[in-house]
C-alpha cells in the first residue's frame, strides 16, 4: 500500500471534484473506500499467503470488488444521485489499487481477480512502499513513506483542489456581480 494518509487524500480529491453538490456523506464514504481495499491484510492473519487470491492486494484490490462495492454502497446511500456516488466511490475504491501498483514493493496487484489471478505492476512505480503495521511506521521509513507521497499523491491533488477552489470563487465571484 501507500499509506492511508495518501489513499484517503484521492478519495477526498475525487469526491471534492466529480460531486457538484458536495455532499459530505459521499466525502466520507469516498476516503473509507479508498482505504478500504487494505483490509486484506487481515487475510495473513487468516494464513492465506500474499499471492493467494483472497491474500494481500487480491481480491479486494480487483476491478470487480470495486464494482460491487460501489453498487452496493450507491444503492444504499444514494438518493437522487446514485450514479455520482457509484462514480466517485468506483474511482475512490480503485484508486487504491492503481496506486498499489506504483509503489516500490510487495507484491503486484491482482486487477482482474476473480477472472485472472495474475498481479500487475505499473512500468512507473515512483511511490514508496508503505510499511504494514504502526510501529513500523513511525521508523525512518514510515519518513521515506510521507516524502514520497507527498510529492507524487499530495502535490498532485492539491493541485488539482486549489485550482478548483480557485476556480469556485471565481464563478461565486461572477454570479455576485
Ligand atoms: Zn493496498
Amino acid at each position: 500500500m501507500a499509506s492511508i494518509f495518501g489513499h484517503a487524500l484521492v478519495g477526498a480529491t475525487l469526491s471534492k471534484v466529480l460531486d457538484k453538490n458536495q455532499v459530505k456523506l459521499l466525502l466520507v464514504l469516498a476516503m473509507i473506500s479508498a482505504i478500504l481495499p487494505d483490509i486484506d491484510v487481515l487475510a495473513f492473519k487468516l494464513g492465506y499467503a500474499y499471492e493467494h487470491w483472497l491474500g494481500h492486494r487480491g481480491f479486494t484490490h480487483s476491478i470487480f470488488f470495486a464494482v460491487i462495492w460501489s453498487v452496493m454502497l450507491s444503492l444504499i446511500f444514494g438518493k437522487t444521485n446514485k450514479m455520482i456516488f457509484f462514480v466517485v466511490l468506483f474511482l475512490s475504491t480503485i484508486s487504491h489499487a492503481v496506486l498499489d501498483a506504483m509503489t516500490t514493493g510487495g507484491l503486484g496487484v491482482g486487477f482482474f481477480i476473480p477472472f485472472n489471478d495474475s498481479r500487475y505492476f505499473f512500468p512507473c512505480r515512483p511511490i514508496q512502499v508503505s510499511p504494514i503495521g504502526v510501529s513500523k511506521f513511525f521508523s525512518e521509513w514510515g519518513v521515506r513513506v510521507i516524502l514520497s507521497e507527498l510529492l507524487w499523491v499530495g502535490v498532485p491533488c492539491f493541485t488539482v483542489l486549489g485550482i478548483k477552489a480557485f476556480k469556485n470563487k471565481k464563478q461565486s465571484k461572477l454570479n455576485y456581480n
